[in-house]
């Protein structure tokens, strides 16, 4: 467990090891540590806050200070709470037995979106499951074509409909076509913009209300901290989603925004993009991120 942390939390955690008992202040040292440690992660400050309110009250009830191993507990206290608050897992698409599945896929532009869209593709491919990607983006004119590319790449039918203005019928097209072609699994390319607004919003709202799809996902950037928190805020109180899919973490970032949207939405996350190739998601393994989070 240890291993994993940095150098100043290792040596941290070490010197209350050596301490053999702890007094609560050399506790609070430590978890003020762990704390900052958070907050480099980018995880948002309330979230940090609350937190460090449980972790405390947890260690103090546990009675770290009279463990044998004081050092040793308290950083198990935090790693499980951490892996606790990031889970549960769940990386299932809970597809329908029968019928067609509909995913809907939101998020900002440039989170990773129409990308995700090709990577569920081919993990859907990869299970012999057929899928069917519909291009819901009218907004911004090359998100057709870009979505068309990935069909071909990856050798998966794509829906669009040129110069049509409304989404909503488009999805419904594309669904029905699915149905006609035996596909299992629809996956909706809606429009993104670089900044949540009204326009957006009812739009996604709207194809929410009308299309129904099963399972609605949310694609974050996880480059960009707190930016992703507050779009993540904005999107589960317009929509009502079922998972979120956390992109770029194959960069340095330390990926602490997961803890914030996870906070903000309180759906499971469900995988995580690690490059910009289209076998680049992984199920998300709570254990992992922690890790990454406290170093
Ligand atoms: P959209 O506007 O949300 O549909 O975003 P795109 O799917 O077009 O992706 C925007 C950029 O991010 C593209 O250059 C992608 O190749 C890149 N991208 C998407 N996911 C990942 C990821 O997990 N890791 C990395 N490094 N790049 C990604």
């Amino acid at each position: 467990m240890f291993e994993s942390l940095s150098d100043g939390l290792q040596s941290a955690f070490k010197s209350l090891r050596g301490k053999g008992k702890l007094t609560e202040a050399n506790m609070r040292d430590g978890l003020k540590l762990v704390e900052q440690s958070m907050l480099e992660a980018d995880v948002s400050y309330s979230v940090v806050q609350s937190f460090m309110e449980h972790v405390t009250e947890k260690a103090v009830g546990r009675r770290v200070l009279m463990s044998l191993r004081p050092g040793e507990e308290l950083v198990k206290i935090v790693y499980d709470e951490l892996v606790d608050i990031l889970g549960p897992v769940d990386s299932s698409l809970h597809l329908k037995a029968d019928g067609v599945t509909v995913i809907m896929m939101c998020g900002l532009q440039g989170s990773g979106k129409t990308t995700t869209c090709g990577k569920l593709s081919q993990l859907l491919k990869e299970q012999n499951i057929k899928p069917l990607l519909v291009a819901a983006d009218l907004q911004r004119p090359a998100a057709i074509e870009q979505l068309r590319v990935i069909g071909r790449q990856l050798d998966v039918p794509v829906y669009a409909e040129e110069g049509a203005n409304d989404p909503v019928k488009v999805c419904q097209a594309g669904v029905k076509q699915a149905q006609q072609q035996g596909a299992r699994v629809v996956i909706l390319d809606t429009a993104g913009r670089l900044a949540i607004d009204k326009e957006l919003m009812d739009q996604l709202a709207r194809i929410d209300k009308r299309v129904k799809p099963d399972q609605v996902y949310l694609v974050v950037d996880g480059m960009t901290g707190q930016d992703a928190v507050n779009s993540a805020g904005a999107f589960n109180e317009a929509l009502e989603l079922d998972g979120v899919v956390m992109t770029k973490l194959d960069g340095d970032a330390r990926g602490g925004a997961l803890l914030s949207v996870k906070h903000v939405t309180g759906v499971p996350i469900k995988f995580i993009g690690t490059g910009e190739h289209f076998d680049a998601l992984e199920p998300f393994r709570p254990e992992g991120m922690t890790g990454r989070i406290l170093q």
